[in-house]
């Protein structure tokens, strides 16, 4: 339940206002067909849901679960669910009885049989961008012959990805930002970005024990929060990689250290 290999998407931009048929259960005969050999690329709330869920550290988390990449129109790291290496390549969490961590699976699960996209209006570094919605048909999937009916809204609504939505938005704005010629960015920067967006602990402890707090103006409440709370941190991560890539001024530095 992710993102399908593009033969298999519909062309045709939807809205949430637009009507399907659709309905995934136990009873199917293709039931977790589409949890192998599948690409899955995992959001920062995704990572802190599935870590939670798993009981581990989001080090341990994305070391044992995830391979990173670098997106090649942004040169920004980005984080895919690994493939079982064993026949037919399945997903970790998938059994015959189903996903073992369903109610805290990835957005792409989610949003499955439905895509979904952002792109900037009037070109690559345009100012606003558009989300849309699109048809993914495999042939495996024998869910839309099923006669449940949604419109991509109430779909949303139904399998919790609209909470998603809203906690990865920052991210995602992040995500549409494209290089310009010559300004990919640097291994460093990369690495900082990797550990804002996905490796909450580690971030965390660079809050806390770096300069950061000392160089930054960041409220009592604020630092309360990120304390103990991921997404608040994840929140001050996408402010950290939005000022490190100058994309707005998101953090600010204290007197002291602004350069006279
Ligand atoms: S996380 Fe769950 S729903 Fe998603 S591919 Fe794996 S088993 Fe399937
Ligand atoms: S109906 Fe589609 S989404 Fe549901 S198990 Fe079958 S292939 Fe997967």
């Amino acid at each position: 339940m992710a993102l399908p290999s593009m033969k298999h998407v519909e062309p045709t931009k939807l809205t949430k206002n637009s009507k399907f048929k659709f309905r995934c259960h136990k009873g199917v005969k293709c039931f977790t067909q589409c949890c192998s050999q599948i690409n899955i690329l995992l959001t920062p709330y995704d990572i802190i849901r599935m870590k939670k869920r798993l009981g581990m550290t989001s080090e341990e988390f994305l070391e044992k679960y995830t391979v990173m990449d670098i997106e090649e129109k942004t040169s920004h790291p980005f984080v895919m669910l690994k493939m079982l290496a064993s026949e037919g390549k399945p997903c970790p969490f998938v059994t015959p009885e189903g996903c073992t961590i369903y109610e805290d699976r990835p957005a792409n699960c989610r949003y499955y049989p439905i895509g979904q996209a952002s792109m900037r209006k009037g070109g690559e570094q345009g100012p606003e961008h558009e989300e849309f919605y699109f048809f993914i048909r495999e042939p495996h999937c024998l869910g839309y012959q099923e006669d449940a009916e949604w419109t991509i809204e109430s779909w949303m609504q139904d399998q919790g990805v609209d909470r998603y939505d809203e906690v990865n938005r920052e991210w995602k704005e992040i995500q549409l930002r494209r290089n310009l010629p010559g300004d990919a960015l640097d291994s460093n920067k990369q690495a900082q970005i990797y550990t804002a967006c996905y490796d909450m602990e580690r971030f965390r402890r660079f809050v806390f024990e770096s300069r950061f707090l000392d160089i930054f103006d960041i409220s009592q409440e604020e630092k309360e929060k990120v304390r103990t709370d991921d997404i608040a941190l994840m929140n001050l991560g996408v402010k950290y990689v939005k000022y490190l890539l100058m994309l707005e001024e998101t953090l600010k530095v204290k007197e002291e250290h602004k350069k006279k």
